[in-house]
């Protein structure tokens, strides 16, 4: 069971991440930890955190999406969780892979914040009050199934300290210590008092320089996402069949799509904080547009070479089920059909017990 458990842990901890990019929600780990009433098991349980890795999985139709968790640094010496637990804590506080918040700080404020300057939706267990974002919450009291609560509002625009990159003076920091490889985000900094600050260390961050503006986007195929990529502003990505350099989606498409997509179908790019949408295809594009998520979509046929600015929910159907949209807006309505690429595959069901599926 020892093994089981710790390749469970494994792929969990594969999937947690704070580069925004990457993340499709922001989490309080230790409540997700202690959420006993989802399984009636041990007060605490790191496992635990894989039934909101799923979850949320099955929300965005995503398999290999990550969760952005915030803990505080009693959590690694909290006895309700296992020696082993603890030591998994303090690895993934050390590689970076979790943000983890100096003694008393407060893990649902910081939640929050992160949400807010990214835009990521916040998974919680119960409604927000007052969160201007998209919010999961677990619906029922032992079901694993997530849904948008209904204060949806819409995202404001990037705060101006997501124009740079930041640099922690703390020696080795996880978080802050290198500037972030190419093509990946960086977590977002404090703004307890409006100075940027090492969420982690508390200290005043560098400025490293400047982050262009990036938005993570992902194509669906049938509900289901087969690839992610961000959209860089002054850099514009080209989505089609077989582009020569852009994103490639020709092996997912059966003949039909294969026939009616072209080799350079869509052009993003992101300009003042929006993304654009140009069709270069033979065969037309269209915007599927939504003001939120549950709303039946309005299809907007694209004009040829004619830039259009897209919403917030908005998607791009290349052929129908075939569709460009951002990351962390998901339509309602994408495949819930099992959960792709379980992280919970490997857990022992008696190290927490497991609802039936
Ligand atoms: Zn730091």
């Amino acid at each position: 069971m020892r093994f089981e458990t710790s390749r469970a842990l494994d792929a969990i901890e594969r999937r947690l991440s704070v580069d925004p990019l990457v993340a499709g929600g922001v989490i309080d780990l230790v409540e997700a930890a202690r959420s006993v009433d989802l399984d009636g098991g041990r007060p605490a349980a790191l496992l635990r955190l894989g039934l909101f890795v799923d979850a949320l999985s099955r929300q965005l139709g995503d398999g290999g999406v990550g969760l952005y968790a915030v803990a505080e640094r009693g959590a690694m010496s909290d006895t309700d969780f296992t020696s082993n637990e603890r030591m998994v804590l303090r690895r993934w506080s050390d590689d970076g892979l979790i943000e983890m918040l100096p003694p008393g700080a407060r893990p649902g404020a910081r939640v929050r914040e992160v949400a807010a300057l990214t835009g990521l939706p916040v998974v919680s267990r119960a409604p927000l009050q007052g969160h201007p974002g998209p919010v999961y919450i677990t619906t029922g009291t032992t079901s694993m199934e997530l849904a948008l609560a209904p204060t949806t509002g819409s995202t404001p625009r990037p705060h101006p300290v997501l124009g740079r990159y930041w640099r922690c003076p703390s020696g080795d920091c996880p978080m802050f210590g290198r500037p972030p490889a190419p093509g990946t985000g960086q977590a977002p900094p404090a703004l307890p008092s409006g100075a940027p600050i090492c969420p982690r260390h508390g200290e005043r961050l560098i400025d490293a320089g400047v982050r262009p503006p990036a938005v993570p986007m992902v194509v669906r195929i049938d509900g289901t996402v087969r690839t992610r990529f961000a959209v860089t502003a002054a850099r514009p990505v080209i989505v089609g069949r077989a582009p020569e350099e852009g994103v490639t989606i020709g092996k997912w498409l059966d003949d039909e799509g294969a026939r009616r997509v072209s080799r350079n179908h869509v052009r993003l790019e992101l300009r003042d904080g929006m993304v654009l949408v140009t069709d270069v295809s033979t065969n037309g594009a269209a915007v599927l547009a939504r003001t939120a998520p549950m709303m039946a979509p309005r299809e907007i046929e694209l004009s040829r070479h004619e830039p259009k600015a897209m919403g917030e929910w908005d998607e791009v159907e290349l052929y129908p089920e075939v569709t460009v949209g951002r990351a962390d807006r998901p339509p309602a309505d994408v495949a819930k059909g099992g959960a792709p690429n379980s992280v919970m595959a490997d857990a022992p069901t008696m190290a927490i017990r497991l609802p039936p599926k």
